[in-house]
C-alpha cells in the first residue's frame, strides 16, 4: 500500500475508534503492520484517558506461588516446569507456602496468584484442601488461582464437568482466576507449542463457566513467539467476544514470550516496540475492558512507566516472588517505592488496589 494511502487509512480508523465505534479484525490487523506507532499510542492514550479521567493510576502488592513444578504438558515455551519423575520436581509444603503468605500480608499484599505444572496425580481434593487451609488460616487474603488449563487438567482427572470443578473450588476458597496459560488463543498455534495443554475454545470456556457462576479474572496474551498478526487479533477478538457475552474480566494483560532457556530460545525475542505496540493496538481494540496492565516483570520498571501512556491504567503487581519468567532469564525485581516513582513519572498518582481494582 503506497504510504500517503496508509497513512490516510490508518487516521481515519483512528478517529473513529476515538468517537467510540469498534474496529474489526481486519483494522486491526491493520494498526499492528502500520508504521504509525506515535498516532496508535496516541489514540490509546486517549482512549485510556477517556476511560480513565481520575488523576491517578493503579498497582497491587501480591505474590506469585507456584505449587508444583511437575507438569506433564511439557510446552515448548516453558522453563519453569519438569516432567514428572524428574528428581528436581517438588510439590510446595504447607510451611512454606504459610511463610510466603505471611511475607506478602507484612509487605502490605493482600492476595497472593497460585499456579502450578499440571501434575498427573494430585487429586481434586488436594486443591481443595490447599484451598480450604489456607482460607481458614487467612480469611481476607484473595486467593487468586488456576489459570483455564489448570481447570481443565483437574476436570479430566476427576471425570467432572468443569463447572463442577469451579464450584468446589469456589466452595474451598477460591476468589478469583487468572487467565494464565491463554499464550494465542489459535488452535494451529496451541498445536505447535502446547498440544497436551487445553485448547483455545477449552480456554475460553472455563472463563464462560467461572464468570456464569458470578466469578472475576483476568485475561493474559503472550505474543512474539509463533503467531501470526492474524492470530493474535484472533485471540484480542476471542477475549473481546467473551467479555461481550458475560463482562467478566477484570483486566487485559499482554506479555512478550521471553525465549531464554526455553526449547524456543533460538527464536529471537520480540522488542519494546512491538510490546508498546501490542499494548496500544488492545486498549484500542478490546473496548470492553476497563483495564489494561503493564508487564514489568517482562519489560522492565521504565517501559513500564512508557506503557503507562500506551494506553495501559495498570502497573500490575509489585509481584514479590515470580518464578516462571525468571526461569526464562528475565528478572526484574522492585520495591513499592520504585513502583509509585515510576507512575509519577509517567504523570499519574499512584494507588494502590485490589484484584478486583478496587482502591485501598
Ligand atoms: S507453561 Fe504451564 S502447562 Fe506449560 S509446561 Fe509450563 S507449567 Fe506446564
Amino acid at each position: 500500500m503506497a504510504e500517503g494511502m496508509e497513512c490516510f487509512m490508518i487516521t481515519t480508523l483512528l478517529s473513529r475508534a476515538i468517537q467510540g465505534e469498534r474496529l474489526n479484525a481486519q483494522e486491526a490487523i491493520l494498526l499492528f503492520e502500520s508504521n504509525s506507532l506515535a498516532q496508535i499510542a496516541e489514540t490509546a492514550d486517549a482512549l485510556c484517558r477517556l476511560k480513565h479521567p481520575e488523576p491517578y493510576r493503579t498497582y497491587n502488592i501480591d505474590r506469585n506461588i507456584n505449587y508444583t513444578n511437575i507438569c506433564t504438558s511439557g510446552c515448548r515455551f516453558c522453563a519453569f516446569s519438569v516432567q514428572p519423575g524428574d528428581a528436581r520436581g517438588w510439590v510446595i509444603e504447607r510451611s512454606t507456602l504459610y511463610q510466603k503468605i505471611d511475607e506478602t500480608l507484612a509487605m502490605g499484599g493482600n492476595q497472593i496468584l497460585m499456579q502450578g505444572g499440571l501434575h498427573p496425580e494430585l487429586p481434586l481434593e488436594w486443591y481443595e484442601s490447599l484451598l480450604h487451609d489456607i482460607h481458614q488460616k487467612y480469611p481476607t487474603l484473595n486467593i487468586h488461582g488456576f489459570g483455564p488449563p489448570e481447570i481443565v487438567h483437574f476436570a479430566k482427572l476427576s471425570g467432572l464437568p468443569i463447572e463442577n470443578v469451579l464450584r468446589r473450588l469456589r466452595a474451598a476458597g477460591l476468589g478469583s482466576l487468572p487467565g494464565g496459560g491463554a499464550e494465542i488463543l489459535s488452535n494451529r498455534v496451541r498445536n505447535l507449542t502446547s498440544p497436551h495443554k487445553a485448547t483455545a475454545d477449552e480456554w475460553i470456556e472455563v472463563c464462560r463457566v467461572w464468570h456464569r457462576l458470578g466469578g472475576r479474572g483476568s485475561a493474559t496474551m503472550m505474543c512474539g513467539h509463533l503467531e501470526t498478526v492474524a492470530e493474535r487479533v484472533e485471540h484480542l477478538a476471542r477475549i473481546r467476544s467473551l467479555q461481550d457475552e458475560m463482562g467478566g474480566f477484570t483486566a487485559f494483560i499482554p506479555w512478550i514470550f521471553q525465549p531464554k532457556n526455553t526449547p524456543l530460545a533460538t527464536h529471537p525475542k520480540s522488542g519494546t516496540w512491538d510490546y508498546l505496540r501490542t499494548l496500544a493496538i488492545s486498549r484500542i481494540f478490546l473496548d470492553n475492558f476497563d483495564n489494561i496492565q503493564v508487564s514489568w516483570v517482562t519489560q522492565g520498571l521504565d517501559i513500564g512507566a512508557l506503557a503507562l501512556r500506551f494506553g495501559a491504567n495498570d502497573f500490575g503487581s509489585l509481584m514479590i516472588e515470580e518464578n516462571v519468567v525468571a526461569a526464562a532469564g528475565t528478572r526484574f525485581r522492585t520495591t513499592v517505592q520504585e513502583i509509585e516513582c515510576r507512575i509519577v513519572s509517567a504523570g499519574y498518582e499512584p494507588r494502590q488496589r485490589n484484584v478486583f481494582y478496587q482502591i485501598s
